[in-house]
Formats: structure tokens, C-alpha cells, sequence
């Protein structure tokens, strides 16, 4: 079975389009994600630039903050705070990675809970790992409901996510627990990274490297879940060996990251909505 993340995307935006044309008959004002780029990086400027789209295809606004490359860790918290206290925007996306000089983690706790829509604040992960209501971190929290929309089942499954980098591999670790999977998380450190992915009903490629995850050490009937996207077109998986032997896989590309930018749209909405009944 493909899970395919741009059809659910899809659909996924049309239903945001009809909450975004209530709220604006309903109060007279547009949701607005305020997206802030740093730097110059062309891939970071191209995913900036694709949420903006997807802002306007469901009607809302996106307010978009260029910094200079040698942007200071001070200059960045000012203009979050400047966006914070913007009672016009509901939601704050601060593009990831930022220039080395600048403390990232820093200026992700900046963004106040009730704008981190892309679920990157210290206070956003406690509240989610405890179970409190909070934005998830946008690309897991698109894979979860991707995985919901196909009825894969995840109770009781072990689930291997290689990678726990704290916008991907650990949200995601902590979603899967919280569905009541028995999860192992993997990194640069974990000995015999094969005999653990051996064993995996769910594997979550979040490695950041192309074709990591061999096709061989994909367990028959597994589900292959890849965040991953390289030149060439390929993820973290060698997909192409493990397509016949798995029971579902997310596409690459058309899995996980267009879901990523629907879940972040959908947080956006729910926090304007917020807003508005506050
Ligand atoms: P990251 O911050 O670079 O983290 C990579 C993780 O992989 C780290 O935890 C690292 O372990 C682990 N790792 C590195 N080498 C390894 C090895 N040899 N064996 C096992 N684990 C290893 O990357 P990220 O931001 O989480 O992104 C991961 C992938 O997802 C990338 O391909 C990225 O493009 C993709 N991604 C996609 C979306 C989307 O919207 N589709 C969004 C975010 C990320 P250590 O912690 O020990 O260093």
C-alpha cells in the first residue's frame, strides 16, 4: 500500500480552505503565519517560499521576514518578539537550520506556545511528550496522520525511528509511544543498526543520508515511513529493494513532505481559530 501524502495533503487543504473562509466571514480577518528566513541557503529559501504557497491556496496570509546572513542571535529574538506580541499573526515558522553564529535552540524557545505552530519550542515537546495538548512538530505529526488516514495499525508495534534530531527523530519517537508503539530510537552512536531495523514492524527513516537504510534489513510485512529527500530523487531508504516485501511505504517524494506543510497549515488555522475565541 503506498501512503501517499499529497493526495491527504490535498484533501487536507481543501477542508482548511472552508475553516479559513468561516473564520474570515465570522470575524473579518485572515489567519497569518509570519515565516522568518535567515541567511541565504537556496533549499531553506525554496521551502520557505512553498509554504507561502500553501498558505494561499487555504486563503490565508503568510508574512515573510528575510535576515542577512550575519543576522546576531539578539537581532533574531528581537524580531520573534516583535512577531509574538503582532496580534495579526498566529502563527511563527522560523525556517531551520539558521546561520552557525546564531543559538537556533535559543530563538526556537523565543516563539511564544501559542504561535509555535510547527511544534519547535522546548515548552511545545514537554507538553506533547506528556500527553497536554500542544503543536506537534510539523513533520511527524504529518506522519502520524498519515499513518491514521491509512488505518496502519501502531499499537503494540515496535517501531524503529533511525535519527533523534529534535525537530524530526525525537517528536516522533515520543508520538509513536504515545500511540502505544514499543519504540527504539537510533543514532550515529547505535551498535548493529541492521539487527534493530531487522526487527522493526514501523521504521521511520529520519537520517538525513541517501539510500542509508538498506532494502535488506526490512522485515517482511513492515511499514516503511521515509522522511528523507535527496538529489535524484531518492530518501533514507532504499525503497526500490524494500517495495516488494513491505506491507506500506511513503513515496519519495509525495509522502512525508507534503504532509509536513498540511499539518503546519492545519496548526496555523487551529491557532487562529484560538485566537479569535480567546
Ligand atoms: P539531522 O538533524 O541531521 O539528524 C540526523 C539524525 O540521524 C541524527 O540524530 C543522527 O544521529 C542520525 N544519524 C546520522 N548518522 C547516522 C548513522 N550512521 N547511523 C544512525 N543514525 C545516524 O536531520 P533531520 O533534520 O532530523 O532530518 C532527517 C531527514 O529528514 C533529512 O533527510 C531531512 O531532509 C528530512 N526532513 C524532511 C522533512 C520534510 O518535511 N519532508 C522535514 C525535516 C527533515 P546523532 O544524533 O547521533 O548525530
Amino acid at each position: 500500500m503506498i501512503l501517499d501524502g499529497k493526495a491527504l495533503a490535498k484533501k487536507t487543504e481543501v477542508e482548511l480552505r472552508e475553516r479559513v473562509a468561516q473564520l474570515k466571514s465570522r470575524t473579518g480577518q485572515t489567519p497569518i503565519l509570519a515565516t522568518i528566513l535567515v541567511g541565504g541557503d537556496p533549499a531553506s529559501a525554496t521551502y520557505v517560499k512553498m509554504k507561502g504557497n500553501a498558505c494561499r491556496r487555504v486563503g490565508m496570509d503568510s508574512k515573510r521576514e528575510f535576515m542577512p546572513e550575519d543576522t546576531t542571535t539578539e537581532q533574531l529574538l528581537d524580531k520573534i518578539d516583535e512577531l509574538n506580541q503582532d496580534e495579526n499573526v498566529h502563527g511563527i515558522l522560523l525556517q531551520h537550520p539558521v546561520p552557525s553564529q546564531i543559538n537556533e535552540r535559543l530563538c526556537f524557545d523565543q516563539i511564544s506556545i501559542k504561535k509555535d505552530v510547527d511544534g519547535v519550542t522546548c515548552h511545545g515537546f514537554g507538553r506533547m511528550s506528556m500527553g497536554e495538548i500542544a503543536y506537534g512538530s510539523a513533520t511527524p505529526a504529518g506522519i502520524m496522520r498519515l499513518l491514521s488516514h491509512y488505518d496502519v495499525s501502531i499499537e503494540g508495534k515496535h517501531a524503529v525511528v533511525v535519527g533523534r534530531s529534535p525537530i524530526l527523530g525525537k517528536p516522533m519517537a515520543m508520538m509513536l509511544l504515545a500511540a502505544n508503539a514499543t519504540v527504539t530510537i537510533c543514532h550515529s552512536r547505535t551498535k548493529d543498526l541492521k539487527d534493530h531495523v531487522l526487527r522493526a514492524d514501523i521504521v521511520v527513516g529520519a537520517v538525513g543520508k541517501p539510500e542509508f537504510i538498506k532494502g535488506e534489513w526490512i522485515k517482511p510485512g513492515a511499514v516503511i515511513v521515509d522522511a528523507g529527500y535527496h538529489p535524484g530523487g531518492v530518501g533514507d531508504v532504499e525503497l526500490e529493494k524494500a517495495v516488494n516485501k513491505c506491507s506500506a511505504y511513503t513515496p519519495v517524494p509525495g509522502g512525508v513532505g507534503p504532509m509536513t506543510i498540511a499539518l503546519l497549515m492545519e496548526q496555523t488555522v487551529q491557532a487562529a481559530e484560538k485566537s479569535f475565541s480567546d
